[in-house]
């Protein structure tokens, strides 16, 4: 299948372009330099020009953005949008968060509507942040599905930027099933909504001080910044890359897959996990990890939150790696670029 894979130089985007190209698929991946595109392509040094190359898109929040890289010879079958802000050093959410997250999902939508009919299904990675309540606090009494939907307003996603964030990817979603309701075009539209994503980085587009936003509680852990302190819980429930980037390709391979929104989880995790786990398998870090007998790090007093990924299970054939086994990888992944 000939697939257009939008901000392939994200990490869940590195894994999802693994796995395609692991399937025979044929890829196009957007980039936004031309210096990305050339180490994606060294580290992928079997795939011929055919099944791999490359589109500049230098900017996913201007208007036509995308309208040369959905053209292709062949002509593609499936769109993968990844491409999304995914950090909060943001100083203006409107511009930094909101514009990229949901004028780049419509913009992809309307320049295939109008320029790729080929297309028959469009994958967008949306997030558990779409689906999470957070003035609900843990709400242990709940169990988040695909049928719930985070009500954050216009008004709300200006306060910081994590709501800013959280409201990005809500509205990008949203907007994405407006526009295959309104618009009725010939694809159809599967989003997939993952808390948390831990696993290994790629080496060739990470180094320790520009790592991706979801790795970095597991580096700053190695590296000795949670020794009073466990490292963050929230959301408390996590997924691997991995399983993740796999369930984006059967999201695109699976005709059942169409329509459907998937909350994509493993499961829980926590603070005092993350640390149990480095203890455990990277006595080497032993100095850099807070005290064995330290308090805290646990989930919410009175529980959290249940998930539900049966519809991922179900669907997709979702299977989901283990939390010790995700967070052995990740700190491989990060000792091989100097932790
Ligand atoms: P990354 O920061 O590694 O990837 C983000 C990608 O989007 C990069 O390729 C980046 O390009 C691209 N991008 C961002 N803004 C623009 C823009 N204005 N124009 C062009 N390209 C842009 O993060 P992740 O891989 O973690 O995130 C990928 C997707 O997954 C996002 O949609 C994110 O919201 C979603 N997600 C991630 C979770 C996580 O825990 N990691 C959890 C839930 C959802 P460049 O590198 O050149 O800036």
């Amino acid at each position: 299948t000939r697939v257009l894979l939008t901000g392939g130089s994200g990490f869940i985007a590195a894994h999802v372009l693994d796995i395609l190209l692991q399937r025979g698929h044929s890829v196009v991946t957007t980039v936004r330099t031309q210096e990305k595109a050339n180490k994606i392509r060294e580290a992928h040094p079997k795939a011929s020009e055919k099944d791999l190359s490359f589109a500049i898109v230098e900017d996913i929040a201007q208007e036509g953005a995308f309208d040369k890289a959905v053209v292709s010879d062949p002509p593609f079958e499936v769109v993968i949008h990844t491409a999304s802000p995914f950090h909060f050093n943001v100083t203006d959410v409107q511009k930094d968060l909101l514009d990229p997250a949901i004028i780049g999902t419509t913009g992809v939508l309307k320049s295939i509507k109008k320029s790729a009919p080929s297309v028959k299904r469009v994958v967008v990675t949306s997030s558990f942040a779409s689906i999470i309540n957070p003035e609900k606090g843990s709400w242990p009494e709940h169990t988040y599905t695909e049928a719930d939907w985070n009500p954050v307003t216009q008004e709300q996603a200006k306060q910081d930027a994590a709501t800013g964030y959280r409201a990005s990817k809500t509205f990008a979603e949203r907007a994405a099933w407006d526009f295959v309701e309104q618009e009725k075009p010939n694809f159809t539209l599967a989003t997939l909504c993952p808390p948390l994503v831990l696993g290994p980085i790629v080496h060739y587009l990470n180094s320790l001080d520009a790592l991706n936003t979801s790795n970095q509680r597991i580096r700053d852990t190695i590296q000795g910044k949670f020794k009073d302190d466990y490292p963050p819980g929230g959301p408390y429930i996590w997924v691997d890359v991995r399983d993740l980037a796999d369930q984006h390709v059967k999201a695109a391979e699976e005709q059942g897959a169409g329509n459907q929104r998937f909350f994509v989880t493993e499961g829980y995790f926590n603070g005092k996990l993350i640390v149990d786990a480095v203890r455990k398998n990277f006595p080497e870090y032993k100095d850099n990890l807070p005290k064995e007998d330290l308090q805290g790090g646990g989930f919410p007093e009175g529980g959290v939150y249940k998930p539900d990924n049966s519809r991922s299970k179900k669907v997709l054939g979702a299977k989901y790696r283990s939390l010790e086994e995700s967070i052995v990888d990740t700190v491989k992944s990060l000792k091989a670029v100097g932790a």
